[in-house]
């Protein structure tokens, strides 16, 4: 449910059975988020907001609403760019050392780049791997976006950030290094 209120543009509502009282956040585009007890009516919702009002004003980031709209253009066309681009980067780099990976997907998440998952399979003795990378990759330069990849690639056979892992990563990229210092000057988040 969404409900639009005149200071904080779109509130997402979400409802959730396991919530007990109502909780506010910030979502990723800069909206205002509510988590609600499952039958939360669209009237309490917004009672509730209404008596938070002050607090939200305080101790939460929300954007205003035009600028909850740019970012959402924003986060589009860069998924768009994303969608086009990164599976078959990822699998250019695998395929050229040797990698193999089960699914791929697309993340928008705050904090991380990228990352590989192992999930052990029933009965078999090889793990499920799954590589994702950010959608804000297709901001940061080229040389930084492979980097990445090559990163997550080498996470197949070097779970961790052993010393073999790191010795692996440089096998593909001899600047790693410098290539893992330039990306902390960006931000993951769109
Ligand atoms: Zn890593």
């Amino acid at each position: 449910m969404v409900i639009v209120d005149k200071e904080f543009g779109e509130v997402i509502v979400r409802k959730n059975a396991w919530v007990r009282n109502i909780r506010f956040s910030v979502s990723t585009s800069g909206r205002l988020a509510m988590s609600v007890p499952k039958y939360t009516s669209e009237f309490l919702a917004k009672r509730f907001l209404n008596a938070n009002r002050k607090m939200i004003r305080e101790k939460l980031p929300v954007k205003d609403p035009a600028e909850q709209r740019a970012r959402d253009y924003q986060k589009k066309q860069l998924m768009k760019k994303a969608r086009e681009y990164l599976p078959y980067r990822l699998e250019y780099f695998a395929r050229l050392h040797g990698y193999k990976y089960d699914n791929f997907r697309l993340s928008h998440a705050n904090t991380r780049w990228g990352s590989c998952t192992h999930r052990k399979r029933t009965g078999g003795n090889t793990d499920e791997i799954t590589i994702s990378l950010n959608i804000g990759l297709m901001s940061v330069p080229e040389a930084l976006r492979d980097y990445v990849i090559l990163h997550e690639l080498a996470h197949i056979n070097h779970p961790d950030h052993s010393k073999d892992f790191w010795a692996e990563v440089g096998k593909h990229d001899h600047n790693y290094k410098l290539h893992e210092r330039r990306l902390k000057g960006f931000s993951p988040g769109v």
